[in-house]
């Protein structure tokens, strides 16, 4: 019987059968809650749950997925913020560079007589 403090209900209780064949409860730390993501909250896929010593015995690649922000963003969050770090990128060369072709969605410059300030 384990001491006192290990048998708190903070403990999960594992059942192990020994090799003498009598049934032991083992009281073991609980794992804790799966990751989640970043921007949305949703639960990531191929992402381990673990505690320290199960991320020290998992290989790097079984840990997350190999993709940019892989482990922390799903993969919706991780489109868009991708797509909005383009947009934005084309956004501001745009805003530099005037004479560039309107971006998709941007109505066609009016030819305009004198120059304004924007
Ligand atoms: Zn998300």
């Amino acid at each position: 019987m384990p001491e006192p403090r290990y048998r708190s209900r903070s403990r999960r209780r594992v059942y192990k059968r020994t090799p003498g064949g009598r049934t032991v409860i083992h009281f073991e730390k609980k794992i804790p809650n799966w990751p989640k993501c970043g921007a949305c909250g949703r639960r990531l896929n191929g992402v381990i749950r673990g505690r320290n010593i199960d991320f020290r015995k998992t290989p790097k690649t079984q840990k997350r997925p190999n993709r940019p922000y892989g482990g922390v963003l799903c993969p919706e969050c991780m489109r868009k913020l991708i797509k909005d770090k383009v947009r934005y990128k084309f956004w501001r060369q745009k805003r530099e560079q005037p004479w560039l072709p309107p971006l998709p969605g941007e109505e066609p410059p009016e030819p305009a007589e004198e120059e304004s300030e924007e």
